[in-house]
């Protein structure tokens, strides 16, 4: 157990992704021997020992109730912003629109920046600071960008962000007001992110999605941890989860394994449901293909949060997919928008693209007849909508009227019997 005169946590070391090689819980994102992805490992006998229910509960109402299973804490978990135990929210109505029985949404808009980013960010800045670094930087697709310059200001790091120049206006503002260096690439997010392992190499900085990526991905697993403590300690049949690099998804997986294992939850892990845009949909089409590679894609789509075309844990998600009875679907524009407003009108939950993406596959799914009227469902909202506000402003027309009350009237002859067949 690492303890250092801080919260213990049951981190043991970092281990190779593909050849197994273990190495300290240092500044390491590649393997030395088979350049693989690293990945965080913990001692699972001493967190069977020590990880009950009760401790959990007892902890603060945020992500660090589970610091146990992460692989940093704070001294003060008050401290900086708090991120984490997000509203879990049943939704009847959708699932009446839908046919289907029991569903909820996981509504990660509520973190500080309105986004699950918040989460990984909590977890990488607080490691950042750990292995000694003073300036945090990242390649964003949009809210990680915002992520990073909100805990950046308030820790007091030092911030380099860099986003491709045509990110939406909102995330742009949204970025650069919290100070920090704000670099607009001209490129899509996978010339983005290039550019920042190029950096990485030769600067003192701790880029939370490249050089701290092993300890930045677990933070992920804590929507899994929240998901089945907010049901009462019970699993879902089934989760639909947005794929951009493929690391919220398989993480996700991991946060429920990692529950059945210690044995504070019973049954099986969820049936893992993908959801990528038609425009950025690698990783659906290799598993409708069949294949055992993801080949890289140029992104086209408004789920801009989504557009990572050659993501680096997609290999992981096909075998989440495989292995849990799930599949990855990939949705049309249209379909997203659609999702976003079937979404808002059934719950009051405005969302961002991504979100609008998970809600079209949920009901891409029910329609298919593939959820069991049984099956307890969670979508996961990972965004808000007023990042993407763009994406369905046209769906929106106010009835403009002069201050009478017989304007009034008039206006709304045509619409009343539309409402009250809703
Ligand atoms: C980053 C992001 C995701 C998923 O990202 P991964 O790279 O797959 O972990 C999902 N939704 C939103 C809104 C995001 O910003
Ligand atoms: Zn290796």
């Amino acid at each position: 157990m690492e303890t250092i005169g801080r919260r213990a946590t049951g981190a043991r070391g970092l281990r190779c992704k593909e050849c197994g090689e273990e190495l300290p819980l240092g500044a390491s994102y590649a393997c030395e021997f088979c350049f693989g992805p690293l990945e965080v490992v913990y001692d699972r006998d001493e967190l069977a020992r020590r990880v009950t229910r009760e401790s959990i509960e007892a902890g603060p109402a945020s992500i660090w109730r589970y610091a146990d299973l992460l692989p940093c804490a704070p001294d003060d978990p008050t401290a900086g912003l708090p991120v984490g135990m997000t509203p879990l929210v049943r939704a009847p109505r959708l699932a009446g629109r839908l046919g289907l029985g029991e569903v909820w949404v996981k509504n990660d808009t509520a973190n500080p920046t309105h986004s699950f980013k918040d989460r990984v960010v909590s977890v990488a800045l607080q490691k950042a600071r750990e292995l000694g670094y003073e300036v945090v930087a990242c390649a964003s697709t949009g809210n990680l960008a915002q992520s990073v310059a909100a805990h950046a200001a308030a820790a007091g790091m030092r911030a380099y962000v860099f986003v491709p120049a045509d990110l939406e206006p909102q995330k742009i503002i949204a970025t650069g007001i919290y100070g920090c260096t704000l670099i607009a690439v001209d490129g899509t997010y996978d010339d983005v992110n290039r550019l920042c392992m190029e950096l990485a190499a030769d600067r003192p900085w701790a880029f939370v999605n490249v050089n701290v990526r092993p300890y930045y991905s677990e933070g992920s697993k804590t929507l899994a941890y929240e998901t089945a403590e907010q049901l009462g300690w019970t699993l879902p049949d089934r989760c639909v989860v947005p794929i951009a690099s493929g690391s919220l998804y398989t993480k996700i997986h991991r946060g429920f394994g990692e529950l059945l294992d210690l044995g504070l939850v019973e049954g099986c892990v969820p049936v893992m449901t993908g959801a990528q845009a038609r425009g950025c949909g690698p990783v659906a089409a290799a598993y409708e293909a069949g294949l055992d590679f993801v080949a890289p894609v140029r992104p086209d789509t408004i789920a801009k949060s989504l557009a990572i075309g050659n993501p680096a844990d997609g290999l992981f998600a096909l075998d989440v997919a495989r292995g849990t009875n799930g599949s990855i679907e990939a949705v049309t524009e249209d379909e997203i928008t659609d999702g976003i407003a079937l979404l808002a009108e059934t719950t009051g939950i405005f969302t961002e693209t991504a979100g609008g993406v998970t809600t079209a596959v949920l009901r891409r799914l029910a329609e298919r007849g593939e959820i069991g009227p049984d099956e307890r469902v969670v979508v996961y909202i990972t965004g808000d909508g007023l990042k993407t506000l763009d994406a369905v402003a046209e769906r929106v027309e106010p009835v403009t009227i002069r201050p009478t009350v017989a304007d009034f009237e008039a206006a709304i002859a045509d619409t009343t019997t539309l409402e009250i067949s809703r």
